[in-house]
């Protein structure tokens, strides 16, 4: 199968990358992206093809009508930067990727595309249900929306193009999944990562951490193996269950208030010899959501996904906690064996 992984630099094209390399080797990928630094380990393996191209700048038209199968992960998925810079999130969330659709559809290609959690919004239900939950998003001068709005458009274009051009397509929602390589742990200043890279990059640079709005947000982390179990499930689409659907990734048992998770990271850093006395002094604050993202930012306070459709579908369930998964982001940074703690 020839696998096209657009944005395979990331996060996820990482994790997946890997995971492919590791145990689906008839499979050849070609990766797009501008950056290479997580995967430059994998590039010398003879089933893996890089281009640096700007998908912004460049047509990757060619490539697309060269693969069986299409995931479009570039995006800007960082909040601050939804606030500072929401026609940037507009121009490669939306135009950009909207480009790729359009050459999936001229050649008949599958499209297994990242859709977000961000699309719910501020709904209300308790769980979010992919076929029936409303998205609801807050007025234009909370820029914050335009990354949720840019996806939600992308959904609605991309499920027109089923019902109408026969378009083969997954959308799937990620819930805050969450690992190594996640976001660049350097770089402490605010807003500058998601939340667990932001948290353990303030402990590591003997920073605050600072807590939104008191912290009461409630988020469902998932960890990335069992994400990337669900996304390999959904490329090898047995029996065409994934075709036309759209799947919630998520971890409902991992539900959490940021407040606990700010906790639950510093007591698990004091068990690092090298983040024992910084995790000691780290004091965790509040802080005003305007002055922390600008004025704006407007917050999620409860997100949390129904799973049902992608256990009994994928028949997927995730099975890391929490607890575990942040411990495997810290010995991947320390490099050290979990089975102590
Ligand atoms: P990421 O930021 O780690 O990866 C995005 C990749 O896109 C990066 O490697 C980046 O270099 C690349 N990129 C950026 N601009 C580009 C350009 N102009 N041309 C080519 N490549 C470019 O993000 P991720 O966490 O891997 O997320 C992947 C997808 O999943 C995104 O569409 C994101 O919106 C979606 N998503 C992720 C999560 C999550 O929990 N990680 C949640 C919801 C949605
Ligand atoms: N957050 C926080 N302090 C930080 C960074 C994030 O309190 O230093 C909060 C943020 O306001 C949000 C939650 O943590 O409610 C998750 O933030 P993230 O950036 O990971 O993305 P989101 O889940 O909102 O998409």
């Amino acid at each position: 199968m020839k696998t096209l992984i657009v944005g395979g630099g990331g996060f996820i094209g990482a994790h997946l990358l890997e995971e492919i390399l590791r145990n689906h080797r008839n499979w050849q990928v070609t990766v797009i992206d501008i950056n290479s630094e997580k995967i430059s380990h994998l590039l010398l393996d003879k089933n893996v093809k890089f281009f640096e191209i700007d998908i912004v700048r460049n047509s990757i038209e060619d490539h697309v009508s060269d693969c069986d199968v299409m995931l479009p992960l570039a995006a800007i998925a960082s909040p601050a930067v939804y606030v500072t810079d929401p026609l940037r999130v507009f121009e490669l969330d939306f135009e950009a990727n909207l480009k790729i659709i359009k050459w999936a559809v001229k050649y008949q290609k599958r499209v297994i595309f990242p859709s977000t959690s961000e699309v719910y919004g501020m709904c209300a239900d308790e769980e979010f249900l992919e076929d029936e939950s409303n998205c609801v998003t807050g007025p234009v001068s909370k820029q914050r929306w335009i990354y949720s709005c840019s996806k939600q458009m992308l959904d609605r274009v991309i499920y027109a193009h089923g019902l109408k051009n026969n378009l083969d397509y997954t959308l799937f929602r990620p819930f805050n999944w969450i690992g190594p390589k996640l976001d660049d742990i350097s770089n402490p200043e605010s807003g500058s990562s998601r939340v667990v890279t932001q948290f353990l990059s303030n402990i590591i640079h003997g920073k605050d951490i600072k807590l939104v709005d008191g912290g009461n947000q409630i988020r469902s982390f998932t960890d990335i193996a069992d994400a990337i179990a669900a996304l390999i499930k959904i490329i090898l689409n047995e029996n065409n269950c994934a075709t036309r659907q759209i799947f919630n990734i998520g971890n409902p048992h991992n539900q959490t208030s940021i407040k606990n998770l700010a906790q639950e990271i510093v007591e698990l850093a004091k068990k690092y010899d090298q983040l024992k006395s910084l995790a000691e002094k780290t004091k965790i604050i509040e802080i005003d959501p305007n002055e922390y993202y600008g004025k704006g930012y407007q917050d999620v306070s409860c997100r949390i996904p129904s799973i049902k459709k992608a256990e009994t579908v994928l028949q997927w369930t995730p099975t890391v906690s929490l607890r575990e998964s942040l411990r495997k982001i810290m010995d991947d940074l320390f490099k050290k064996n979990a089975s102590s703690r």
